[in-house]
């Protein structure tokens, strides 16, 4: 991937704006990237490359190494970090902040302004007791799911590139080296930069940074006849799609906390995330969450649990906050609600896609929730089980061997036979279906490929070594999950070791 290739193309420098800069110095600190010890290209995500609009050898330019690494800004570049606060856990945690983030500017892309932004690129004002750092082992999950997510077509902010340094050694468990994540994203607003406003009496930087969002992500929100019910609305319907998109696949976000939620409604801040192997729906994949507050059944509950906290955050721009503030809530309540509708119709839908189920019947709910239910009770292994789920053939007996696919991937036969032949009979009802084509469209919404924790591991564990073949591979695999990949491994069990695999919060 990074061997030199044809004749030189034109330099390319993109130029940079600053949007951000003209909220004032409330809102974040200017401050230049720490520097990183003889860095060098782990790997360059082709389909950022292509977002961002910019020619396929990038990375080869005279500085571009220095730039993504935090050595040397390029022109127009004015880093800062930004402060937000949020709360952790369900509990008020005050300040946090960009602690080891920083933000480059914006570059104009055909999809629009994205922002830049570097992740462990060294301390900044926000880092409380932190280094500033990444570990490589985080940053290479960061970059292989943000472009997974992205590939899987699910709202997320986007990785350019990853650097390394193998002088640079960070403490954690045990001491690692650093890196460097590139993220892309319109915007990394979060709900914790207005609840910082919010809760810090800071009422004209809570209406600036308010205006701030409508006028450049939100401009319909200015016309509605109450802007900030509307923009709540707006995250709400976001949020709701964003989260049922992460049922729908298995995605456990792993640290939902407000500071951790978009206002894009997009998938940010990837830690201890996983993809759900079989499934059940009380698994915590963060080893830091004790009480499994951000288990993957209760993402939809806290989805709406945050959205309350930035509600709250929004309550004092309410037209009629002082006059009549029941009535403020009442209004607010209301944009809250969209969530539930958003999301109740969006999990659905997704779920009768996964199911093939294109038409709605009043007996899909029950069918779809007893299927979740068998594979639950059985621990079936989510994506192979709806990724199989295609071949199923209604025409066919249950135990015919087109259907052993999927019936074998259940211990208790007769368990399976009893869904499978309501399942059989629902299919039956779309007669105009033939099976191949029920076939590609399921194969359309039901990954082959999710990044499982133990593709990451193996790509890590080599890169660790010195070997980033694998993190190319595998990302570039995760750019078509829909594809059966070229090495059938990677949309296979996952091993045994991998059961024992821990991602904590430690990155
Ligand atoms: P997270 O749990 O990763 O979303 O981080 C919560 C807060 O801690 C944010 O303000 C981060 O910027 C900050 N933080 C996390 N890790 C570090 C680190 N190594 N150095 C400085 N700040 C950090
Ligand atoms: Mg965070």
């Amino acid at each position: 991937m990074f061997a030199p290739n044809g004749p030189a193309a034109a330099p390319f420098a993109p130029g940079f704006t600053n949007r951000f800069h003209g909220l004032g110095p409330d809102f974040f600190t200017e401050l230049q990237a720490a520097s990183l010890p003889n860095p060098h290209w782990v790997a360059v995500s082709a389909g950022c490359t292509a977002l961002l609009g910019w020619p396929a050898q990038w990375w080869q330019e005279p500085g571009a190494l220095a730039a993504f690494s935090g050595n040397a800004a390029w022109p127009g570049m004015r880093p800062l970090a930004s402060v937000y606060s949020g709360h952790q856990f369900g509990v008020w945690a005050g300040q946090l902040g960009d602690g080891r983030a920083l933000w480059l500017g914006e570059v104009e892309s055909p999809s629009g302004p994205q922002e830049l932004q570097l992740k462990g690129a060294g301390q900044t004002p926000y880092s409380r007791r932190g280094d500033g750092r990444a570990v490589l082992r985080s940053s290479i999950r960061e970059f292989l799911c943000s472009e997974a997510m992205a590939a899987l077509g699910i709202p997320t902010t986007r990785a350019l590139c990853l650097v390394g340094s193998g002088e640079l050694k960070i403490q954690r468990e045990a001491v690692e080296t650093a890196a460097v994540v590139t993220r892309v994203a319109p915007s990394f607003l979060r709900f914790g930069h207005f609840e910082h406003f919010a809760h810090h009496g800071m009422p004209d930087q809570l209406r600036q940074l308010f205006d701030y969002f409508v006028a450049h992500y939100a401009p319909e929100c200015a016309q509605a006849p109450n802007p900030v019910a509307a923009v709540l609305a707006r995250v709400a319907g976001q949020t709701a799609e964003l989260i049922a998109q992460w049922q729908a696949v298995g995605f456990m976000h792993g640290v939902m906390n407000t500071d951790n939620m978009s206002m894009l409604g997009l998938t940010i801040d990837y830690g201890p995330f996983g993809f759900m192997d079989g499934f059940d729906p009380g698994h915590v994949c963060n080893h830091s969450d004790h009480q499994g507050r951000y288990a993957f059944s209760r993402q939809p509950q806290i989805g709406f649990w945050n959205l309350h906290a930035l509600a709250q955050a929004l309550f004092p721009l309410m037209p009629n906050a002082e006059s009549d503030a029941d009535a403020a809530s009442e209004e607010l309540q209301a944009s809250l609600e969209v969530y539930r509708e958003r999301f109740g119709t969006a999990l659905p839908a997704a779920m009768r896609a996964k199911l093939g189920l294109w038409e709605t019947l009043d007996e899909d709910g029950p069918l779809i929730d007893d299927w979740l239910r068998l594979l639950a009770k059985h621990h079936t292994d989510y994506t192979i089980a709806h990724r199989r789920l295609a071949v199923f053939d209604p025409a066919q007996a249950l135990d015919a061997p087109a259907n052993a696919p999927v019936r074998d991937l259940f211990l208790d036969r007769p368990a399976f036979d009893a869904w499978a032949a309501r399942y059989a009979e629902r299919l039956k009802k779309a007669p105009a279906d033939t099976s191949m084509a029920r076939a590609a469209r399921m194969n359309a919404v039901n990954p082959a490929v999710v990044l499982r924790n133990h593709l990451a591991q193996t790509a890590i564990q080599r890169a660790e070594a010195g070997d980033f073949s694998d993190v190319q591979r595998l990302q570039q695999v995760l750019s078509r999950p829909y594809d059966e990949p070229a090495n059938p491994a990677d949309a296979d069990f996952p091993p045994n070791w991998a059961q024992h695999l821990e991602v904590s919060c430690s990155s």
